[in-house]
């Protein structure tokens, strides 16, 4: 066997630490913020290398040096690769015994380095420490569960295997042969031992830096499939956005916060608003005026800076066309880069505002019926649809089937006032001389007429009639007969379907309430007019005896309540029959007509004139006094006389008698103040006619 220097072995084992020392410390330095246990193992072959050193100058430097720390050193070293071989693979283990072994061992060492020195103890001594120490690595290496550690460690478990091994043979080897005292002529075979430790050393290290690049590369495959994943998720969802955001029913779009710049928007966007993707990426929010009310937009973003989300804001958008449109926005500021951007979302509610108004207004129609003509409700219909469709001018015309025309009923307030300066209410168009504005009456169908100047058939309409930019008419039918139509004109944009429809639908809730309102009127009307007939005399159309009594009955109350004066006046026509005898029953007629047509003239107006039957009238004079009703009855008397000669021109002259009575609080009633002036009346027939008599107690008892 080759014989071989220990100093040399342990000064080339020194070398080889050194170079140890140095790629764990380079491995410490690039992966200890990734791995923990690499400072323990860097450190555990400093004090390696440095143990060795001071055992290679054994003789040089002090016994403490190459003896004691040196010894101490290396197995201090040996519990540090323990210690951070388990942190390294994460089988971290309570280390406390294995540092009171260590301090056990430090004072036995001392205690036969200066008390009893003796090498082959102080062997035995540090061997049995280091196999104590490596058969625990060799356990917690054989017993690692985590199966990917366990891919990397099979190398690392032969070498500490071999180091287990060799510490064994070693202390076998002390026990069998003496060592002497001085460790540099130990001989042979320890030499050839610190061989052995330098190369499981070297494959300790060499097998490290496997293990650690191992974990290395293992990790970067993990990170890498990681981010495949990442990658593909993130792809996927992108996609998901993608798809979201062009295929959404609603209109989205992204905007930058700082100036309104749209960064991205959907179709459904496009189609809202009218722009074209292009128009509306080189353009802004702002730039576009989409707000009819800025102040709505402006309180819109106040809610958007301060809640960071709006939900189901309601306002009235400007598209393209002009068309006004009731849009409901929800957004949220999101980040976008470096940018603060809104994610929008705008859905046209315009129809289902219009279906609402629709309902509300029937209800408002209804109501308004019930207090207002139907003329009133007419121009009511008209002014809530103009401003529904945002129109400027209205009308509304029935169709008088007999006539074939149309006759205006009315106009909105707006256009009254603001527009129209024609005087057309009641008016009469005949539908055959009309322009293309009765188009829907002879299509019957709604007619638009968006280019109203460029259409040849404009006539019809009356002077200072509101010039019409476009316009919109719809006819109302009933059983396929046109009853009437509405129509609407000026809005800013031009009328669509959408419009048709809702026009249509106002026209015929409206037909129902109009109609309704319109036979009440007329069954009102023929009321007042029966009421008018109950009350009136048919021949002379004063007042009938019936009415004469009611007037009389409420008169007396009022006199009595008041303490006013009342006075009546009984008539009768003298002779009369005579008169129907000589000139004939008409002629009779004629005279009674004359009589009661006189006594209306020659009276007041709050003054109440009766025929109470044939020939015989009554007058009511409420607060007049006995004495001017005397005078007024003699006036008449006069009146009827001249009357029927010079005004009436009847071939007889016409005279008649009068009684006056006046109300006094012992009369009853008007059945007896009416006997009063009946009595009255006869005491001046008695007296040769053709005079007045005035009823007094006297001529009562007559
Ligand atoms: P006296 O001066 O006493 O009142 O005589 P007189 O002829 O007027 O009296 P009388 O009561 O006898 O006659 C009333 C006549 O009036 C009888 C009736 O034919 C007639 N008379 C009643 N109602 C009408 C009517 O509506 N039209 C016409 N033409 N005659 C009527
Ligand atoms: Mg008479
Ligand atoms: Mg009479």
């Amino acid at each position: 066997m080759l014989n071989l220097d220990i100093r040399t072995v342990l000064l080339s084992y020194t070398l080889c630490n050194l170079i140890c020392a140095l790629v764990t410390f380079s491995l410490w330095r690039q992966n200890r913020m990734r791995f923990s246990g690499l400072g323990f193992c860097m450190s555990s072959f400093a004090l390696n290398f440095v143990g060795v050193l001071l055992l290679s100058l054994r003789g040089i430097v002090s016994d403490f040096l190459s003896i004691l720390v040196a010894n101490v050193l290396l197995a201090a070293g040996t519990l540090f690769l323990f210690i951070g071989l388990s942190d390294f693979l994460q089988r971290k283990f309570n280390q406390i015994h294995n540092y009171i072994l260590l301090g056990i061992y430090v004072a036995l060492q001392a205690s036969f380095t200066y008390v009893h020195p003796d090498l082959q103890i102080r062997t035995i001594l540090f061997s049995s420490l280091i196999v104590i120490y490596v058969s625990q690595m060799v356990w917690m290496l054989s017993t690692i569960k985590d199966p990917f550690i366990h891919l990397f460690v099979k190398e690392l478990r032969i070498i500490s295997s071999l180091f287990l091994f060799l510490g064994v043979g070693r202390i076998v080897y002390a026990f069998i042969v003496p060592m002497g005292n001085d460790l540099i002529k130990t001989g042979n075979l320890e030499a050839y031992i610190f061989l052995g430790f330098q190369i499981i050393y070297l494959s300790t290290t060499f097998y490290f830096f496997l293990m650690v690049n191992k974990r290395l590369v293992h990790i970067l495959e993990e990170d890498i499939i990681k981010r495949q994943h990442i990658e593909i998720d993130l792809h996927s969802s992108q996609e998901k956005f993608y798809k979201a955001f062009h295929a959404s029913p609603a209109s989205v779009l992204i905007s930058r916060v700082a100036d309104g710049k749209f960064i991205d928007i959907n179709e459904q966007f496009q189609n809202l608003t009218g722009y074209s993707r292009e128009e509306l990426l080189s353009s802004n929010l702002r730039s576009l005026e989409m707000w009819v009310d800025i102040t709505e937009r402006d309180r819109m973003i106040q809610l958007l800076r301060t809640e960071g989300t709006v939900r189901d804001f309601e306002f009235l958008g400007k598209v393209k066309s002009g068309e006004i449109v009731t849009l409901s926005f929800s957004g949220e500021i999101i980040k976008i880069g470096d940018d603060d951007c809104v994610l929008s979302m705008l859905l046209d509610i315009t129809e289902k505002k219009q279906i609402e108004a629709i309902l509300k207004m029937q209800i408002t129609l209804w109501e308004y019926s019930v207090s207002h003509t139907s003329g009133e409700l007419m121009q009511k219909v008209l002014d809530e649809t103009e401003s529904l469709t945002n129109s400027k001018i209205s009308f509304f015309h029935f169709l008088d089937a007999k006539t074939n025309s149309l006759k205006l009923q009315a106009w909105s307030t707006q256009t009254k006032e603001n527009f129209c300066k024609a005087e057309g209410e009641g008016m009469h168009y005949p539908v055959n001389k009309a322009g293309v504005w009765c188009d829907a009456v002879r299509l019957k169908r709604p007619v638009i007429h968006n280019d109203y100047e460029s259409m040849i058939d404009k006539k019809g309409m009356p002077e200072g009639h509101a010039q019409v930019v476009r316009e919109l008419v719809v006819p109302i039918m009933r059983d396929n007969v046109v009853k009437a139509v509405l129509g609407i004109g000026n809005k800013p944009a031009n009328y669509h379907e959408k419009d048709v429809e809702l026009v249509t639908n106002i026209a015929n809730i409206a037909w129902f309430v109009i109609v309704e309102k319109q036979a009440d009127e007329e069954i009102q009307m023929l009321n007042e007019k029966l009421e008018v007939l109950a009350l009136t005399d048919e021949l002379t159309k004063i007042y009938n005896r019936r009415a004469f009594f009611m007037k009389g009955a409420e008169e007396i109350i009022r006199a009595r309540r008041y303490h006013l004066p009342l006075t009546i006046i009984m008539l009768d026509i003298d002779r009369f029959k005579l008169i129907n005898d000589t000139l004939g029953h008409d002629s009779g007629d004629y005279a009674l007509q004359c009589v009661a047509a006189t006594l209306v003239e020659g009276v007041r107006e709050v003054d109440v004139v009766g025929r109470l039957g044939g020939e015989e009238f009554g007058i009511l004079l409420p607060n007049t006094k006995i004495e001017d009703a005397q005078r007024l009855a003699e006036r008449l008397r006069q009146r009827i006389t001249e009357n029927s000669e010079l005004k009436c021109k009847l071939k007889m002259n016409i005279t008649a008698s009068f009684g006056v009575a006046d109300y006094q609080l012992q009369i009853k009633d008007l059945d007896e103040l009416l006997k009063n002036a009946d009595t009255a009346m006869y005491k001046a027939k008695n007296l040769g006619r053709n005079r007045v008599a005035i009823f007094t107690s006297e001529s009562d008892k007559m």
